[in-house]
Order: C-alpha cells, then sequence, then structure tokens
C-alpha cells in the first residue's frame, strides 16, 4: 500500500483506458468522470457481482430501476430539501466555495491565500434540481436524486402488491445519484454524479437489530469474497453527533484507500422513518399486513449503501501493486479477483507463423462464450504478459508448435506468474474452478 499513490493509479486509468477526466477536450468538467472501455467493464463485473450476491444468493431479495426524476414531494418527505445541505463558506476575495467543516476558517484562503476573507457558514443543498415540461416555474423544479433509497420506499407498495414477498425481504436497486459535491478531490473518490448500489432491508419492528446485525456480517463478508485484503477493511460506528436524525444506529465500513481511511459503505438501521413520512406526505396507507397473525405495522429498514463508483476506486487501489522481480526489474500488477477483471484470458500466440496465429485466434474465439477474452499477437511474449499483469487478466494462455501436435497450451497465472500445460479440452474447467478457489496471494 505504502507505494500506492493515487498519482500513479490515475495515470494507469488514462493510460490503459479505465477512466478519463469528462469532457477533457474542453478542459475537464470537476466533478465528473467516463469510464473507458476497461473501467466500464470493471464497473459492470462489480455491480455484477454485488447484484448476484444481494439477489440471486438470497431467497427474499428482488430488484427494482426507478426512475432518477421523482415527484418533487418525495424529496419534501424525505428530508431531503430542508436537511441535505453542507455548511458552506465563500472566499470574498476571489470567490471560491468551501465546505466549512473542511478548512481551518482562521487559516488563509488555501486558493487565493487571502486572510480573514472568509463569509459565514451557510447551508448549501447538495440536489441539483431542473425544470421538467416546457415552462419553467417554481411548479416545474425537479431534483436529480442524490440517493438511490427513495425510489425503493416509493415502490414499496407495488412490490409487496405484485411480488408476493413477505417481511421480512429486501429490494436492491443499482444507479445514478447525483450531489452538487463541492469538494471533489481523490480522483473518482467523491463525484457529483455516481452510482450506487443499496438494498433496504423491510423487517419487523423489534427484530430489526438482528437484522442490522446479520447485515453487517453479510457486507463485510462480501468484501472478502471479492478478494479485498482484510487488513484494508474496517468498521466505523456512527457517534451520536454523526448519526443522521432519523437513524437508530449507523456503521460505516472503511477502506484504506491511497488517501487514507474512507467511508466506502454504509448500514444503517432507519426505522420506519421513510416510509412513516412517505405515508404522511402522500396519504397512502403504507403499512404491511402480516397475514399469520393478522397484524398491521410499518416496517423498519436496515439499509445497506455502497457507492459503486467509489468500490471501482477500492477496487483498483487494493489491487495495485508494484513489484520487484529477481534481476531488479518492476512489474506493475493489478491484482484484481478473476470475477471482476474486466479480461479474463488473455490468448496469445508465441509466434504468428506456421498456422500458431491463426490457431490462437480460433481458440479465443470459443473462449468468448465463456469468458472476457482479448487476443493478442504483437510484441515479445514476456512485454505481452505484462501488459496483461497491468490491467490486470488473471490467465494467459499461450498457444506454440506444441499445441499444434498434442492439443494443449500454456496457461500463465497473473499473481504467481506459474506456467503449466493444459489440454485445450480442460482450458475452461480449469479456469473456471481456479476463479471460485481464488485467494488473494
Ligand atoms: P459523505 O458524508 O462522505 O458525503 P454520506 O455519508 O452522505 O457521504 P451516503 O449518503 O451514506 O454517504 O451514501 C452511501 C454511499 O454512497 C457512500 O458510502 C459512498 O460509497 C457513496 N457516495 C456518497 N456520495 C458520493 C459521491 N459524491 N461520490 C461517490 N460516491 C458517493
Amino acid at each position: 500500500m505504502a507505494d500506492t499513490t493515487m498519482d500513479k493509479l490515475v495515470s494507469l486509468c488514462k493510460r490503459r483506458g479505465f477512466i478519463f477526466q469528462s469532457s477533457e477536450i474542453y478542459g475537464g468538467l470537476s466533478g465528473a468522470w467516463d469510464y473507458g472501455p476497461l473501467g466500464v467493464q470493471l464497473k459492470n463485473n462489480i455491480r455484477d457481482f454485488w447484484w448476484k450476491e444481494m439477489t440471486q444468493m438470497h431467497d427474499n431479495i428482488v430488484g427494482l430501476d426507478a426512475s432518477i426524476l421523482m415527484h418533487p414531494r418525495v424529496w419534501e418527505a424525505s428530508g431531503h430539501v430542508s436537511n441535505f445541505t453542507d455548511p458552506m463558506v465563500d472566499c470574498k476575495q476571489c470567490k471560491s466555495r468551501f465546505r466549512s467543516d473542511q478548512i481551518d476558517l482562521g487559516a488563509a484562503c488555501p486558493n487565493c491565500g487571502t486572510k480573514g476573507s472568509f463569509t459565514e457558514p451557510r447551508n448549501f443543498n447538495l440536489m441539483f434540481s431542473t425544470h421538467i415540461g416546457p415552462v419553467h416555474d417554481d411548479g416545474s423544479v425537479v431534483y436529480l436524486r442524490p440517493e438511490t433509497a427513495q425510489g425503493i420506499y416509493v415502490d414499496f407498495k407495488n412490490v409487496v402488491q405484485s411480488s408476493r414477498v413477505k417481511v421480512p425481504f429486501g429490494i436492491a436497486q443499482v444507479g445514478k445519484s447525483f450531489r452538487n459535491e463541492i469538494t471533489t478531490k481523490n480522483f473518482i473518490f467523491r463525484s457529483c454524479e455516481f452510482e450506487q448500489m443499496e438494498m433496504q432491508y423491510f423487517c419487523k419492528p423489534g427484530s430489526d437489530e438482528q437484522w442490522f446485525s446479520f447485515w453487517r456480517d453479510q457486507r463485510m463478508a462480501f468484501y472478502h469474497k471479492m478478494g479485498i485484503k482484510p487488513e484494508s477493511l474496517r468498521w466505523h460506528r456512527h457517534g451520536e453527533d454523526e448519526l443522521a436524525f432519523y437513524a437508530k444506529d449507523a456503521y460505516d465500513i472503511q477502506f484504506l484507500f491511497p488517501m487514507g481511511w474512507q467511508e466506502l459503505e454504509g448500514v444503517h438501521n432507519r426505522t420506519d422513518y421513510d416510509l412513516g413520512q412517505h405515508q404522511k406526505f402522500s396519504g397512502k396507507d403504507l403499512s404491511y399486513l402480516e397475514q399469520e397473525t393478522n397484524e398491521r405495522y410499518l416496517p423498519y429498514v436496515v439499509e445497506t449503501s455502497a457507492g459503486l463508483t467509489r468500490n471501482v476506486l477500492m477496487a483498483l487501489s487494493d489491487a495495485y501493486e508494484e513489484q520487484e522481480l529477481e534481476g531488479g526489474d518492476v512489474r506493475t500488477v493489478l491484482h484484481f479477483h478473476p470475477a471482476i477483471a474486466p479480461v479474463t484470458v488473455a490468448v496469445l500466440p508465441l509466434v504468428k507463423k506456421d498456422g500458431i496465429g491463426e490457431f490462437a485466434e480460433h481458440l479465443e474465439h470459443e473462449l468468448r462464450e465463456d469468458f472476457a477474452t482479448f487476443y493478442d499477437q504483437s510484441g515479445a511474449i514476456g512485454r505481452r504478459y505484462r501488459r496483461m499483469d497491468e490491467i490486470g487478466t488473471p490467465y494467459c494462455v499461450t498457444v506454440d508448435y506444441q499445441t499444434l501436435e498434442d492439443k494443449t497450451v500454456t496457461l500463465r497465472f497473473r499473481d504467481s506468474m506459474e506456467q503449466v500445460r493444459v489440454p485445450i479440452a480442460d482450458l475452461v474447467s480449469r479456469m473456471r474452478s481456479e476463479t471460485r478457489q481464488y485467494t488473494r496471494a
């Protein structure tokens, strides 16, 4: 970790096509990022890994994809219109804006260096607003959602009535959220447009503490399963001063990012606050009827709320290593878990001639059905391995003269750089079982 600096990650991400600054040719837009060919694959893989773990692997969690634009009353009910604010100060000299809890108000302005130039702190709402329809007046204001959770609460009744789910059950959702963040440094850690992976678990009041503890265990186990180093993850329990006004209890999973320990995901006991608010503001009964007991109640909610784009930064920083090899050579390698690596297997012909190139190309096409593949025939084989190490490809398959004779190939493992001879007929099952058993060296 000591060598993992943000600058190195940013440069690798740009060089190899993981992440670009948004609108770069126009000078860039702060707080917005583009995911390039490898980045979007990594992000989709993390999303799919989460989705499978949270829906397929549980018998009582269903999915949802709510719209980004919602009725403006949603955000009055949720408290975002009145409470979703950060205290801000402006520098009177250069007009730069800062979060007052993140700078020393007695010190000079970090931008222009003027002393004593800050305005009094004012609350600044983080929601982006726009207008819907042809008329731009107060009645047409809508917000870009600042979190995906509210879409889940608002559709709670629809899901209960249409899916035969019974409390306790969960609704999972992945999607974009928007916050007008003022401090957007540290690469993609905090951006104005980002993605969240949230699950709201509806349970009977009184059972909430038990589910809260269950989901904390599940969520930490998820990151271990994704191959993240356990020593780079820890819990942080919210103290009285940090707890949101509606929350009964809250823990963050923190990750050791290059700039230090920071929040990756929140697990919150939100009580019946959200359903209660939407019931009040919409005038619709959102209570749940428990058929076995004929009891009616508003379920409590345990929320697991992770940043998908922040997970991408975690995966990159956790995976990054500059490894000194025998002879003083240094290789850059990304130790992604094979389940999230953008490319799973590269097929490399040792030489192009004598039909070896065609054979390898054909093999690569066959493997496409099972894995994300890549074909590379240019340059020395060692250099091709290094290029694959640098983007985190866990397996390389090399085709050579012997392959033409006995239908075996060399399978090379990224982490250990070990090479084994494998019959082509066993390749798919071998890589599948390696992936299932993968542990970080
Ligand atoms: P902070 O206090 O750091 O602004 P938060 O505690 O308000 O964040 P939540 O509202 O709990 O964050 O959001 C849940 C998760 O969504 C966070 O753990 C984080 O992973 C992600 N997230 C929140 N805001 C951003 C952002 N601006 N950019 C990227 N990810 C974000």
